[in-house]
């Protein structure tokens, strides 16, 4: 039984919710709330509280005797945001219990054990179906014991905490095996299935045949991605039968496109029939992969369908993630699931250890130092299109200044690429100053290791003459000291001295700092590598300390 206190109107609520969600499993504690807690503690297996932690700690924590028979706690704050495993976290369950009770209120669970806090993902949470000895190989992974991967299949996991050689396995593989007792087997799903099917022809018959195809080629169904055929056999009924029986989708592809694919037995029939020499074969390979069981008909006599199996290789995924400018609160939840979802990390050293306690264990960091963008761009690519889940890092947004560029100069159509947005340094430094973007805007970087001077000139020109307010990227380092003032003494050819400039070091790093100067009293020489220098436009004015640029000429002059 489930004991639940509360204390409150809101907590009484959300504690309705749930015994409503469990009917028979909860118990409400009434009346005073450290009675009902000492009752409910004496009488169930488990509490959950709606109650402040606080509250918590100090009414359980006389009546705390041993965490094997002690009952798990759970408490739930006054907003339902948070259910946090307070005791009993593995013994009691209080683990599996905040969870449990996070999905029903939509509250995030909060686990503090080290197992759980790891963030191992359960084997069957993959997104993979899952065969053999699930519960020992889990254990295995949660209690550190060795487990050996062997991917027959390359397919882009999520991190997994595994060992060259161990007692336990985890095989990926879309082959008919037997698991042994030390065996988890995930199926990817990399088999197409390619069927034609002549009208009429009945639901047994096509689904006898593509049983007996895969069994008889030692391949599981489970790993069955999708049945494909022609446009003109969409609604054929047998066929669509048999893809609902497997439990997947019924792809379909134009008699042109699939007249296009070189298969190895076209023949007339279908030509006439729909407009292409291959049905089964064409649309099983359309996407490329191996063709592992050649056309064959089925055995009814005459025979009414006909089937093909592909293996498509597993399509790898590239992940360009920002990590924002620093601070952990300006790292996106989408960058974050996509570091936990990647099982090869790709990034500058000192990106990587920002992010570093996010990763889950087993993940395959890659990093290197300044100056080796190319090869962490090759790097990356090249294990996505190994089949990997990767994510290739960068700070602020990755496309800005950043490695998504040199990575998708690289990249192929055969692998998946995902974009995560982040919080530039300019955005950051902008938020600190003021507004000062509030109106057109540009970045320029002045770093002429790559770019000429003189392109980079020209832009800062343009800015100067169009009046666009700049943030300067890559301003000042040891070796380039004269570009800063150059960059300056040009906009101060269109802009009156007193025009306002934000300079915005390590914005929201520990050691943030900033400072609102002009163009005329800038000293180039407090600017360094770790810093953007923002430049007003000829409307941008400092009011009340703070930077701004009006939205619109209109504005400012409405506005006094
Ligand atoms: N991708 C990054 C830019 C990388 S280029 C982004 O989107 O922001 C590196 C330059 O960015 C540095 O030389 C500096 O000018 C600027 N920069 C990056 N992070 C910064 C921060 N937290 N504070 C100030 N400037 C920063």
């Amino acid at each position: 039984m489930i004991g639940l206190i509360s204390a409150t109107a809101a907590g009484a609520v959300a504690r309705d919710r749930l015994a409503a969600a469990w009917p028979g499993r909860t118990r409400v504690y009434e009346g005073p709330v450290p009675d009902a807690v000492r009752a409910a503690f004496a009488e169930c297996g488990q509490l959950v509280c709606f109650l402040a932690t606080g509250a918590v700690v100090r009414l359980v924590a006389p009546l705390l005797g041993d965490k094997a028979s002690d009952p798990g706690v759970v408490c739930v704050d006054e907003g339902g945001r948070f259910a946090v495993s307070l005791v009993g976290g593995h013994g009691g369950g209080a683990n599996e219990l905040a969870r449990a009770v996070g999905e029903v209120l939509g509250a995030e669970p909060v686990v503090t054990t080290a197992t759980d806090a790891a963030g191992l993902p359960g084997l069957d949470t993959l997104g993979l179906p899952v065969e053999g000895n699930v519960a020992a190989v889990s254990r295995a992974l949660l209690d550190g014991e060795a487990v050996a991967l062997r991917a027959e299949v390359a397919w882009p996991l999520p991190p997994l905490p595994v060992a060259d050689e161990g007692a336990y396995t985890i095989r990926v593989t879309d082959r008919l095996v037997e698991p042994g007792e030390r065996e988890a087997v995930l199926r990817p799903p990399a088999l197409v299935v390619g069927v034609g099917a002549s009208k009429g022809a009945p639901a047994d018959e096509v689904l006898a045949l593509v049983e007996g195809a895969l069994r008889e080629a030692g391949l599981s169904a489970a790993s069955v991605a999708e049945l494909a055929t022609v446009d003109a056999k969409a609604g054929e009924p047998g066929i669509v039968e048999a893809a609902r029986r497997l439990g997947v989708p019924l792809v379909t592809y134009s008699a042109e496109e699939l007249a296009r694919v070189d298969v190895p037995n076209p023949s007339d029939a279908p030509l006439a029939a729909v407009g292409t020499p291959s049905v089964a074969e064409a649309a099983a390979l359309v996407g490329g992969g191996e063709l592992l069981v050649p056309k064959r008909k089925s055995a009814a006599r005459p025979a009414m369908a006909t089937c093909a199996v592909v293996r498509r290789p597993g399509r790898g995924r590239l992940a360009v993630v920002g990590l924002g400018p620093g601070a952990r609160d300006l790292l996106t939840p989408r960058a974050r699931d996509e570091l936990r979802r990647a099982s090869v990390l790709v990034g500058l050293d000192q990106y990587v250890d920002q992010i570093r306690d996010l990763l889950r264990p087993g993940t395959r960091v890659l990093e290197s130092g300044l100056g080796a963008e190319e090869e962490r761009a090759r790097t990356a690519v090249a294990e996505a299109r190994r089949g990997q889940a990767v994510a290739l890092i960068g700070s602020g947004d990755a496309g800005v200044y950043a490695m998504a560029s040199p990575a998708l100069a690289e990249a192929s159509d055969d692998i998946d690429v995902v974009g995560v947005p982040g919080v530039t340094a300019a955005l950051a430094a902008g938020a600190i100053l003021g507004a000062p973007l509030g109106h057109d805007h540009v970045s320029i970087s002045l770093s002429d290791l790559h770019t000429p001077w003189e392109v980079i000139e020209r832009r800062v020109r343009a800015a100067a003459e169009a009046d666009i307010v700049v943030t300067f990227y890559n301003p000042r380092s040891r070796g380039r000291d004269w570009q800063l003032p150059k960059a300056l003494a040009i906009l101060a050819e269109h802009r009156e001295p007193a025009t306002p400039v934000g300079v915005v070091r390590n914005a929201s790093r520990a050691d943030e700092s900033s400072r609102l100067t002009t163009l005329a009293a800038l000293d180039p020489a407090t600017v360094d590598m770790m810093t953007v220098v923002t430049v007003g436009n000829t409307a941008t004015r400092e009011i009340a300390g703070r930077m701004v640029t009006p939205r619109g000429y209109r504005w400012q002059e409405e506005t006094p």
